[in-house]
């Protein structure tokens, strides 16, 4: 037994029980050295085999070949956003973005700081309710690359599709949907996913990049904000978030031995038609942000008749064992992220007190 909930926070967010206990079985002696993971150098044997373990999982699992290298970046996702045009908004090129969600729109903002930009498309105008349609996407002449958010972890919405760039190279935060469900990676320049959702704590950010990339870039960026730096010293150039990776590395691992990402997309799939159908199936009391075409397996995002009775759900869903279920204060109301190390018994008990809750409040 223990005293774990069913933890629905958007990130940070919940692990996979059998990584946390691994962890914890190893935590004061690592494999035979003494020491923990934390505390062993970054050159050693040991650690090495676990870095690199990660990071051909992860090839494995995205079925990528050698065209591509594995990354381990600190700054978070954000520090990509700036990476990002650093490195590739070169004179006379213009990095162009998808507006859909609040990250989009931050990427595009420090692009801005950086070169040219151009919105290829935006669904700002509905307060983010959808992903905008591969026909609504309009690239600009020269442009560096287009961005796009794969999963609004705030609004709730997530790409159904890849979209066609005619060559232009494709570069996608997937901090809140990493390695859920099988997508053709290797239509991808570059994929980048902050770990703390999907993949692990927070601490490192997984950079999946094309080695063509990162052949030719500008001399004048500083060593550790450019990819080649961590290309070519296999992230080790200066001492990484060695206990991020660890974690990461045994997340990675659980995926691989539960199926892959064929079983995770089955698994998502079916948790997040629990959490839809008990929206659907209210009358109205329940109102989903997302359009349902665009709807997020992961971030299920609705809103409740009255602020009231949103708070009220909250603490009453808080006592059931029940939580991290306040939605972001641009959205209001409540949000369910439902990642990979969900259990569908948690969907299926949330939906359940979403049943009880409106039979007693409306
Ligand atoms: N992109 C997305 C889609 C996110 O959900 C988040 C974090 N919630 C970020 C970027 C920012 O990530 P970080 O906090 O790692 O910088």
């Amino acid at each position: 037994m223990n005293n774990r909930i069913f933890n629905f926070n958007a990130g940070p967010a919940v692990l996979p029980l059998e990584v946390l206990q691994e962890a914890q079985a190893e935590l004061l002696n690592f494999q035979n050295t003494g020491m923990s993971i934390m505390e062993i150098s970054h050159r050693s044997k040991p650690y090495e085999a676990v870095h690199n373990q990660a990071i051909a999982d992860i090839k494995e699992l995205m079925k990528l070949g050698d065209d591509y290298e594995v990354l381990f970046i600190q700054g978070g996702a954000s520090m990509q956003f700036d990476m990002i045009p650093m490195n590739f908004l070169t004179a006379g090129k213009i990095g162009n973005y998808v507006v859909s969600g609040s990250f989009a729109k931050k990427a595009l903002k420090e692009g801005k700081l950086f070169g040219a930009t151009h919105i290829a498309a935006s669904s700002e105008e509905s307060n983010f309710t959808y992903i905008p349609k591969q026909e609504d996407i309009k690239l600009s002449d020269n442009a560096a690359y287009l961005h796009i958010c794969y999963n609004n972890t705030i609004f709730g919405t997530e790409w159904k599709y890849v979209p066609e760039t005619n060559g232009v190279p494709l570069i996608a935060d997937m901090s809140s949907d990493m390695l859920s469900r099988p997508v053709d990676f290797s239509k991808f320049s570059m994929i980048y996913a902050g770990a703390q959702k999907n993949l692990g704590p927070s601490g490192v950010c997984l950079v999946v990049i094309r080695k063509s990339m990162i052949e030719n870039l500008p001399e004048n960026i500083a060593a550790m904000l450019r990819y080649d730096t961590y290309a070519k010293n296999n992230s080790l150039y200066n001492t990484p978030p060695a206990f991020g990776i660890y974690m990461l590395g045994k997340v990675v691992r659980w995926i691989k031995n539960n199926g892959g990402l064929e079983v995770m997309a089955k698994r998502n799939a079916e948790k997040a038609a629990i959490i839809y159908d008990a929206i659907d199936n209210s009358n109205g009391f329940y109102r989903g942000h997302a359009q349902k075409e665009s709807r997020s397996f992961m971030n299920a995002t609705f809103r409740l008749p009255t602020e009231e009775l949103e708070k009220q759900f909250i603490t009453e869903a808080t006592e059931k064992g029940l939580g991290g279920l306040k939605g972001h204060r641009s959205v209001g109301g409540l949000r369910a992220s439902i990642y990979n190390a969900m259990p569908k018994a948690g969907c299926q008990a949330l939906a359940d007190f979403m049943v009880e809750f409106q039979r007693k409040n409306s």
